[in-house]
């Protein structure tokens, strides 16, 4: 899935593509992608066809694009949609799902390798448009809210789990997938069953130092953009091991002790790849 220094990648580049356009045609390839806002996909064309667009926002992993009616059109990645710029007149390929043309030339692709799309897309009103795309408001967004250490100390305490289970739930944290969890409290150097509410002034601050670091540097590094981003590829496991510090990375070498990487299965299709030794 795309976590939080990819969409916000993602954001800034769509932002600079649409913001100011008006939407000229809309073809959206499969029902799977609107069920979750619309009744049929006639219901999302006629809700964006002829608006203009005016802000490019981001909560969690999901897009909220302002239009000009009071109105907020969702994207909603899934777990490997992506989206691409193309040329107006470019046909749907079989894993594109949504195409945006604008008045101006061009185009936005929404696509997502396989048959069932997980990714979701449609308009709402945009008052209340976190609550109709389920993302909990409450829920803490490290780089669209960020807080400062004291404040990420009071919100670990209020939340009182494992620290990868905070960082990976979203009704706490929105954005924070299985890679970045781990790349955070490997850099922090703390265990992913640390509880957030047992840890010491200084363990707070190197944990929030640790997470501006890491979703920064990923943001420079593995950013997806609307350039690169290919469709029909998944993401290489040899490019992850270049980018990443702990995930992906069991029984190889841990970059600060040497010590093999493990990786623990924590509940039901969620792992942790961690160094035994210098995450406490
Ligand atoms: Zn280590």
């Amino acid at each position: 899935m795309l976590e939080l220094p990819d969409v916000e990648v993602l954001r800034k580049d769509l932002e600079k593509e649409v913001v100011g356009k008006r939407v000229k045609d809309v073809t959206v390839g499969s029902t799977g992608i609107v069920r979750a806002f619309h009744r049929n996909r006639p219901e999302l064309v006629k809700a964006l066809e002829g608006r203009k667009i005016e802000a490019v926002r981001r909560r969690g992993h999901t897009l909220f694009i302002d239009l000009d009616d009071e109105h907020t059109w969702v994207i909603d990645p899934g777990a490997e949609g992506t989206l691409f710029r193309e040329t107006a007149t470019a046909e749907l390929g079989p894993q594109t799902h949504l195409s945006v043309s604008f008045t101006t030339g061009g185009a936005i692709h929404l696509a997502e390798p396989g048959d069932e799309p997980t990714a979701s897309t449609g308009v709402v009103a945009t008052e209340g448009a976190y609550e109709a795309a389920g993302v909990n408001p409450d829920a803490l967004d490290p780089l669209d809210d960020n807080p400062t250490w004291m404040e990420f100390g009071r919100f670990l305490a209020a939340a009182s789990k494992p620290l990868k289970l905070l960082l990976i739930d979203p009704q706490h944290v929105v954005g924070i997938g299985p890679v970045y969890s781990d790349e955070i409290l490997w850099e922090a150097g703390l265990r992913h069953d640390h509880p957030s509410d047992k840890l010491s002034t200084q363990e707070v601050r190197r944990f929030y130092r640790a997470m501006h670091e890491v979703l920064f540097l990923a943001m420079k590094q593995v950013g997806a953009t609307l350039d690169e981003a290919d469709p029909g590829e998944t993401t290489d496991e040899d490019e992850i091991a270049d980018h990443l510090k702990v995930f992906g990375r069991d029984g190889l070498p841990c970059f600060r002790c040497r010590r093999p990487i493990v990786r623990t299965r924590l509940k039901k299709g969620v792992y942790t790849y961690h160094c035994e030794r210098c995450m406490i």
